[in-house]
């Protein structure tokens, strides 16, 4: 494909240097995207301040502008799509899908309803609380969902006022440059500027003078980096990390009723979301019934290039993480566990995954402990109820979590006691717009999507006037 250029100041800039962006389902370079130097970012920046006075100064204006950007991506949803599938290795279709679903976060923000807050209004004074901007905001996104992510940033913080300078995954560049060249006619020059580079790209932005913000979706090790060099300047951030959530199914449940559920919530993006289903806790009674359910599962799912029609699960998405999935199932194995479906790599030349459905897995395996982002699902057997939810809840990730029975008041009784952002029943992975989303714990800073999430991109500011 052509090379792409980046965003800055609402004009096309090539970069300094040029890397490689691997396609997950052949292991070949499918582009290349620029590589920002520090005078580069720094010029993004300056243009994101010179921005940010127009831009946070017509409410209505920004309202019809995160419309317009809605519209196009609806419209380009398939071909951007192409872009995320090339350079991510999901489906076709849901690629398609993760463009029209940024389309739907800025269209959900372009149409929130900001009420004014009056906390006082009497013979003394009239008290309102008022959310302004910011200021210039760095958003770092991660690999699994390049698009839908970005969005989650850019559409609550350009409503709020804030003006942007995005980077992404370098894994997974080439769609934000797409969105930052479709953009340059739809939002004013320095309101959303996209720069790519490799992850000193991201450590340069988050030790930048200019941004007051940092929102930052990825790993628990990265956050904390973030936090640290956030710290000095005292920049507002929000982390949202990793996860290991665990599903508690019930004794009442249907094994054969919630397999497909369970497993398109562990699976969905071979695993690659930071709240699928990555520990799954089964009672005795049921255990043997789930495990094979799962592995049917496991074994009807189809894996191949995303590109290719009728593809379910295409490859895992770089080669560290592959190699990674791979250890963690190895090493379950030869501690004892089972592979009731799959258990380890596919033909190459691409990161292809066997989805792998693990049984008996001893206690302290990796697999359990930490986050595999991966397409595989250890399922484990409890005794009790108090017992799963004390296991669940064990673990310094708190991002979400659920539970599953016949009988959702006793489920949502026991999901309330989960130690985590979101708890779900009878469902997982349910997302929305307006549903706000942050973890406890390790898993987060603050939270996205909402009107929750749109404070993050605030101040809050007090405008007291005194009467008589
Ligand atoms: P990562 O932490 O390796 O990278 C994320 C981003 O940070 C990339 O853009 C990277 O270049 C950048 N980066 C790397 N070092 C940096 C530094 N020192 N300073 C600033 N930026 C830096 O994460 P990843 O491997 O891309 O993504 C996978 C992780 O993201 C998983 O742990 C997953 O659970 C998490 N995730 C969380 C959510 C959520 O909403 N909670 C959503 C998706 C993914």
């Amino acid at each position: 494909m052509a090379d792409l250029t980046m965003t800055i100041d609402g004009r096309a800039v090539a970069g300094d240097a040029a890397f490689g962006v691997v396609n997950p389902a052949t292991g070949r370079v499918a582009g290349h995207a620029p590589g920002a130097s520090r005078a580069q970012l720094d010029a993004a920046m300056e243009a994101a301040a010179r921005a940010l006075p127009g831009w946070r100064a017509d409410e209505d204006a920004r309202r019809k502008a995160l419309l317009a950007v809605a519209d196009l991506l609806f419209a380009r949803a398939e071909e951007i799509g192409r872009i995320v599938t090339l350079e991510q290795g999901k489906p076709l279709g849901e690629a398609a899908l993760e463009v029209a679903g940024a389309g739907v976060w800025f269209k959900y923000y372009a149409e929130l309803d900001l009420p004014r807050e009056i906390i006082q209004d009497d013979e003394r004074a009239l008290v309102e609380v008022v959310r302004r901007p910011v200021g210039v905001v760095a958003a770092i996104t991660p690999w699994n969902y390049p698009l839908l992510l970005a969005a989650w940033k850019l559409a609550p913080a350009l409503l709020a006022g804030n003006t942007v300078v995005l980077k992404p995954s370098p894994y997974t560049p080439l769609s934000s440059l797409v969105l930052g060249e479709a953009l340059r006619d739809v939002l004013p020059p320095g309101v959303l500027n996209v720069v790519t580079g490799g992850d000193e790209l991201g450590a340069w932005m988050t030790s930048h003078p200019v941004p007051r913000k940092i929102s930052f979706t990825g790993s628990v090790a990265t956050g904390r980096r973030v936090a640290a060099a956030a710290a000095p300047d005292l920049k507002r951030v929000t982390l949202e990390l990793g996860g290991n959530d665990a599903a508690i199914l019930l004794d009442d449940v249907d094994p054969a009723a919630v397999a497909g559920r369970l497993f398109g919530a562990a699976f969905a993006n071979n695993g690659q979301v930071c709240s699928a289903v990555k520990r799954v806790y089964v009672p005795d009674a049921l255990y043997d019934d789930v495990v094979d359910a799962l592995a049917a599962q496991a074994r009807a799912a189809r894996v191949g290039d995303g590109m290719t029609e009728g593809v379910q699960y295409g490859p895992v998405n770089n080669r560290p993480q592959f190699e990674r999935v791979g250890e963690l199932v190895a090493e379950a194995l030869a501690g004892g566990a089972r592979a009731a479906a799959g258990g380890g790599p596919l033909p190459g030349p691409g990161y292809f995954f066997a989805p792998t459905i693990l049984a008996d897995v001893p206690d302290g395996a990796r697999v359990v402990d930490e986050e595999q982002f991966g397409p595989a699902l250890p399922v484990l057997r409890y005794r009790t109820v108090e017992e799963a939810v004390a296991r669940a809840n064990g673990t310094l990730f708190g991002l979400s979590g659920s539970v599953w029975g016949a009988d959702a008041d006793r489920a949502a009784g026991i999901a309330g006691r989960l130690e985590c952002g979101t708890a779900w029943v009878n469902t997982h992975l349910a997302l929305a717009p307006h549903q706000p989303f942050g973890g406890f714990k390790w898993s987060g800073l603050g939270v996205e999507n909402g009107p929750h999430g749109l404070h993050g991109f605030t101040e809050l500011q007090v405008v007291h006037r005194a009467r008589g």
